[in-house]
């Protein structure tokens, strides 16, 4: 039987709420905030020094802004949150499916030492090291083993959404740390959704065919007729449950990152000239 986005949004765990510390705001899951072995969030643009059009709390270093600024932003990140500045490592997107092991080696990597080879998805099971991913309209994969004291942070863009990320995450876990899918809880971060996110045809279809889900496509929005809608939620809920897990230990943060202008920066909405959110996973010591 095909998969319905309608119902499987209807019966989702969206467990969302926000943070406010020192001026920073931040978003955050009740499912992780509950575990007392990780620490977890994702950020928005409120709370850093930004300048127009990167206001504020620019996280992205692949923007025209000078590194000194954001590296002055991550660092008030952490002032608010409790996070060590020296123990985070930065992934270094490729829009693709690649997954990379970090232990404490890595700390400091993509901010003030050299870059992380090119990946989409980080795990690891040192609490020395603190993931961290960027984010601007793509959406995050957040995963948690407590069992095998394991983690997971990955960024899923159309394509990396497209390419199975957050599956493969599942399956990278389970090689590296023996991970089984029973053990995992996840939380889907926040993205554009299926309102705004407007694709060519062939690629709403592509969509359609991949995750076997006839409504993956938003239909009746009033919008263009010769563009599709695709929910980005839906194919992250699908390629969990196809990796073995259960509805019932995965949540989504409820939020769009297009429409809500005041909170996040928007790819698709403003163009290159914006800057990026991050989400950061850690382990506590
Ligand atoms: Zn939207």
């Amino acid at each position: 039987m095909s998969n319905s986005a309608k119902e499987l949004l209807s019966k989702a765990v969206f467990d969302d709420f926000y943070v406010g510390s020192k001026g920073v705001g931040l978003i955050r899951s009740e499912r992780l905030f509950l575990e007392r072995g990780i620490d977890h969030g994702f950020s928005t643009r409120i709370g850093g020094i930004s300048e127009p059009p990167f206001d504020t709390l620019n996280l992205g270093t692949s923007r025209n802004e000078p590194m000194s600024n954001i590296l002055t932003n991550y660092r008030i990140l952490c002032s608010a949150y409790g996070l060590d500045y020296d123990d985070l490592a930065l992934v270094r997107h490729e829009h693709g499916s690649n997954i990379l092991r970090l232990t404490g080696e890595d700390r400091g990597r993509g901010l003030d030492r050299e870059p992380l080879e090119y990946s989409d998805g980080l795990v690891t099971n040192d609490p020395s090291v603190t993931l961290v991913t960027c984010h601007a309209d793509c959406s995050a994969f957040f995963f948690y083993d407590k069992k095998h004291g394991a983690i997971g942070l990955a960024h899923a863009g159309w394509k990396g959404m497209y390419a199975r990320i957050g599956q493969k995450m599942v399956l990278r876990m389970h090689d590296e740390f023996g991970t089984d899918p029973s053990d995992l809880s996840a939380v889907i971060g926040p993205c554009i959704c299926e309102k705004c996110f407007e694709v060519d045809l062939n690629l709403g279809e592509a969509f359609e065919k991949e995750f076997d889900c006839p409504d993956i496509l938003a239909a009746g929005t009033g919008k263009k007729s010769d563009k599709a809608y695709v929910s980005l939620r839906a194919a992250a809920l699908i390629q969990l449950l196809d990796a073995g897990m259960s509805e019932s230990s995965i949540s989504i943060m409820d939020h769009c990152t297009m429409e809500e202008k005041d909170l996040f920066y928007s790819y698709r909405r403003d163009g290159k000239d914006t800057g990026s959110m991050a989400a950061y996973l850690k382990l506590n010591r």
